[in-house]
């Protein structure tokens, strides 16, 4: 589960281990993983912790290798870490900043689904999850950058399920819908948090599939 330190991949993380998952719990806060996983300790559950900054594409490689080592096999992959970028006009948007969430957003999950799909076809059964988000439809004014990245996110979803069609592993987006988290928020700073729905209820959905 990648962006396992808080939000709706803390809660699908916490969920898994619930139902008996070890978890690989990736994203660059230490202090968000080791509350993750004294929560799943809490639970009886296990949990190794990868710190690591998604923007770096040879660390995601890598990343793949040490499951091979560790375990032979990925039974799911939850491709969740996300972030929003500026909200502005896409003619504002700062190369920069584009860069940034296309990187964590696209590249990044192209390059874990490439990282770990032979970890996937050595599981009886894998399933990957990649979050996507209703603007990659809606085309939402001043979304831009983040928009174009779910947009694209989910058509990679679809090449690579369609190129697994003969495999028994599946590969799902999921738009979660507005959740209750610190992205959120910034993406809409005068909503009242108490009005939208919790992630623990969107981390469930998510495991189901
Ligand atoms: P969040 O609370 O901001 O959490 C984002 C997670 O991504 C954090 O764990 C963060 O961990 C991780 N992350 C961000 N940049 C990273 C990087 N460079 N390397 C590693 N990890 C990184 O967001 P959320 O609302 O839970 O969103 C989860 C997913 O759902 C995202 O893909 C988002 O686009 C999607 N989504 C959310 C909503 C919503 O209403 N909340 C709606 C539609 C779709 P660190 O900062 O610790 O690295």
């Amino acid at each position: 589960v990648t962006g396992a330190s808080r939000g709706i991949g803390y809660f699908t993380a916490l969920e898994l281990a619930r139902l008996g998952a070890h978890v690989i719990a990736v994203a660059r806060t230490v202090g968000g993983l080791e509350e993750l996983d004294d929560d799943i300790k809490a639970l009886g559950g296990t949990a190794t912790l990868v710190p690591l900054d998604l923007s770096d594409m040879k660390a995601i490689d890598a990343l793949g290798g040490q499951i091979h080592e560790r375990w032979g096999k990925l039974d799911i992959l939850v491709a969740n870490a996300g972030v929003l970028g500026v909200i502005s006009p896409i003619s504002h948007i700062k190369a920069k900043e584009f860069d940034k969430v296309m990187t964590v957003n696209l590249d990044a999950t192209w390059r874990l689904a490439r990282s770990v799909e032979p970890l996937l076809r050595a599981s009886d059964a894998g399933r990957a999850i990649l979050l996507s988000s209703g603007v990659a439809h809606s085309c939402r004014p001043f979304w831009g950058a983040y928009a174009i990245s779910k947009a694209a996110v989910e058509t990679l979803g679809r090449v690579w399920a369609a190129e697994l069609v003969n495999t028994s592993v599946r590969i799902n987006s999921v738009n979660p819908g507005a959740t209750r988290t610190a992205m959120r928020a910034q993406a809409v700073p005068g909503e009242d948090p108490s009005t939208l729905p919790d992630p623990r209820d969107v981390a469930k959905k998510i495991v189901k599939l």
